[in-house]
């Protein structure tokens, strides 16, 4: 049992004191910094947290007014939400702006959130500013082009045509924004016959030689042959995906002869074998491969103007509001639609 008793002044109780004492101090400086990390991990959460969300509407009045942040700084806050496509918490801090802010930057500031509304798709709150705007300063050419375009997303287009006359009156060219309003609103109307419509396209297109995407596209789905009749063939290129996807019965071969970019498109379909080569690299290869492999045409459309891509045709860019700017792109894909046929045809 004495094994069990160590005396005080034994040696032994030395040492066991003395690794107590480091157990100790390890234990809690492990336990201590184990908690200081804790605490810091929560408080980065918590300081991060106040950025994901934008202050309350009382806090925000209360920052604005307290002038703590200038009105531009504010105002560029808000440009970088809107920039970033969080136009929620833009249009909050414009709107705090207007009801606290001075007046001096007002019509400024309502441009901005007006323009925000229009991005964030609310027209009508959109349209309300921008004839606020226009009531006190009807000399904006700005507020009339967002003006013009609001109605143009809400199908007015007789109003949209009634907002060109203030911007003739300002010198603004605005002969490609009426072909394009005029189009529109020959394609939305439900009462015109369809054969009407296409006369009264083709007369738009012989006016203004614009607009041969949106143009075209209506007349090749609806009436092909008058399609062809009114084709103006130095524009084939923006029209390559209407054409490669022009039923084979509704091609006009007479036409198609006597164009170069034709008789490669229709060689590289395999419709024809009217072209060796081609220079466009796409083509070639087409027709190099003359449907050996499963490869067809890819389309994507490029704004000339800010540089966007998509993957539809556009005939306004809903970047950069430029119309008639889109350029098309062709790429080789694989053919799906070919493997399909394939497939149906194996049970029959
Ligand atoms: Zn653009």
């Amino acid at each position: 049992m004495d094994l069990f008793f160590i005396e005080f002044r034994d040696p032994l109780f030395s040492i066991i004191v003395f690794f107590a004492i480091i157990f100790i101090i390890t234990f809690f400086s492990y336990w201590w910094g184990r908690y200081r990390r804790t605490q810091d991990s929560r408080h980065l959460d918590r300081f991060l947290r106040q950025f994901k969300a934008l202050p309350s509407k009382d806090e925000l009045q209360v920052l604005i007014s307290s002038g703590e942040l200038s009105e531009k700084s504010w105002l560029l806050l808000a440009n970088a939400y809107y920039k970033n496509g969080e136009n929620e918490k833009s249009i909050e801090i414009y709107n705090e702006i207007l009801n606290v802010g001075s007046r001096t930057n007002a019509k400024e500031t309502m441009f901005l959130l007006g323009k925000t509304y229009f991005k964030a798709g609310f027209l009508e709150r959109s349209k309300q500013i921008f004839l606020e705007i226009l009531k006190s300063s009807p000399r904006t050419p700005q507020a009339l082009h967002y003006l013009l375009l609001v109605y143009e997303y809400m199908r007015d287009y007789n109003a949209a045509l009634e907002v060109l006359e203030p911007l003739d009156e300002l010198d603004e060219d605005t002969s490609l924004e009426k072909t394009y309003l005029l189009t529109l609103q020959t394609l939305s109307d439900m009462e015109m016959p369809q054969e009407q419509k296409c006369e009264k396209l083709v007369e738009i297109y012989e006016k203004y030689h614009a607009l041969t995407y949106i143009i075209f596209e209506y007349l090749f789905r609806t009436d092909p042959k008058k399609a062809w009749q009114h084709l103006d063939l130095s524009k084939s290129e923006i029209l390559s995906e209407v054409l490669w996807r022009c039923d084979v019965k509704e091609l006009n071969l007479d036409i198609i002869a006597t164009n170069s970019y034709l008789r490669e498109l229709y060689s590289a379909r395999g419709d024809l074998k009217l072209a060796k080569g081609s220079t466009v690299f796409e083509f070639d290869i087409l027709i190099k491969l003359a449907g050996k492999a499963n490869a067809t045409l890819g389309f994507e459309y490029i704004c000339d103007n800010c540089k966007s891509v998509s993957p539809f045709a556009f005939s306004r860019c809903s970047a950069c509001h430029a119309i008639d700017s889109a350029r098309v792109g062709l790429s080789l894909n694989k053919d799906y639609t070919k493997g399909m046929y394939e497939e149906n045809n194996s049970f029959q």
